[in-house]
C-alpha cells in the first residue's frame, strides 16, 4: 500500500497519519519531521533546510527529493509507506513516479484533506508537537491528557516556530501556488480520493479507512 497523504498545513495530515500507519502497518514519513530532526541535530541538510522552513519557503526539491528516495529505498518500505508532507511541487511527483517506475510500481492511493482555509490559523497556533515522537495536539481541539505532555511517549510538547500567524500565512501561499496543482496531477491518474477534513478527528479516520478499506 503506497499512500500519499495531501493538503494544505494544518488539515490534520500528521494527526491522520499515526493512525494510518498503526493500522496499515506501514512506515509514516514525514519529510518535515525528517528535516527538523536535522536541524535539531546541526546537520548541514538541516543547517541549509532551517534558512527556508523559518521563511515558511520549501526547501529546495533537490535536496527533498533525494531525501526521500534514499528513505523510500529502506528495507521497511518494501511493502507499502504513507508520505506526508511529500510531493508538495509537480517537480517532486513526477520525481517520485520515476523513482517508483524504475520498481514496476505506483501510488495506490493519493488522499486530500480538505480543509477551507478560515479554519487553519486557528488549528495552527494552537498545535502542539511532540519534541521525540512527532505527535501533533492541539490546545482546544485535541489537548494532551496531562497539559504540555505527550500521551504516546511522555515527552515535551513544544510550539514550532514556524507556527505563528505570519509564517502561517506565508504557507498557505506557498501551498496555494506550488502544492494545490498536486490535487489535478493525482486525479488525471485516476488515484485521487478526497475527505472533509473538518470533520472531528475520529470521523476524518473513519472515512479515511472506508477508502483505504478495512483490514
Ligand atoms: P498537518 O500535518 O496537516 O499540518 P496536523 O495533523 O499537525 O496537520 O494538525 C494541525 C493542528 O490541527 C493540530 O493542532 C491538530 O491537533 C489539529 N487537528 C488535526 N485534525 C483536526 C480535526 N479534524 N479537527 C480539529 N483539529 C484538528
Ligand atoms: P505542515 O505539517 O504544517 O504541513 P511540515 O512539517 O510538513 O508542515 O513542513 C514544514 C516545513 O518543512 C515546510 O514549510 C517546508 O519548509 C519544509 N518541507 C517539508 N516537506 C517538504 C517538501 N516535500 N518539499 C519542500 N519543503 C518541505
Ligand atoms: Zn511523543
Amino acid at each position: 500500500m503506497k499512500i500519499i497523504l495531501l493538503g494544505p498545513p494544518g488539515a490534520g495530515k500528521g494527526t491522520q497519519a499515526k493512525s494510518i500507519s498503526e493500522k496499515y502497518c506501514i512506515p509514516h514519513i514525514s519529510t518535515g519531521d525528517i528535516f527538523r530532526k536535522n536541524i535539531s541535530e546541526k546537520t548541514s541538510l538541516g543547517v541549509k533546510a532551517k534558512e527556508y522552513m523559518d521563511k515558511g519557503l520549501l526547501v529546495p526539491d533537490e535536496l527533498t527529493i533525494d531525501l526521500v528516495k534514499d528513505r523510500l529505498s529502506k528495507e521497511d518500505c518494501k511493502n507499502g509507506f504513507l508520505l506526508d508532507g511529500f510531493p508538495r511541487t509537480v517537480k517532486q511527483a513526477e520525481a517520485l513516479d520515476l523513482f517508483l517506475k524504475s520498481n514496476d510500481e505506483v501510488i495506490d492511493t493519493a488522499l486530500l484533506i480538505e480543509v477551507p482555509r478560515e479554519l487553519i490559523l486557528e488549528r495552527m497556533t494552537g498545535r502542539r508537537v511532540c519534541q521525540l515522537c512527532g505527535a501533533s495536539y492541539h490546545v482546544k481541539f485535541n489537548p494532551p491528557k496531562n497539559e504540555g505532555i505527550c500521551d504516546k511517549c511522555q515527552s515535551n510538547l513544544v510550539q514550532r516556530k514556524d507556527d505563528n500567524e505570519k509564517t502561517v500565512k506565508d504557507r498557505l501561499d506557498v501551498y496555494d501556488n506550488q502544492t494545490q496543482p498536486l490535487i489535478e496531477y493525482y486525479k488525471s491518474r485516476n488515484v485521487l480520493s478526497t475527505v472533509d477534513g473538518t470533520l472531528a478527528i475520529d470521523k476524518v479516520f473513519e472515512d479515511i479507512s472506508s477508502i483505504l478499506g478495512e483490514r
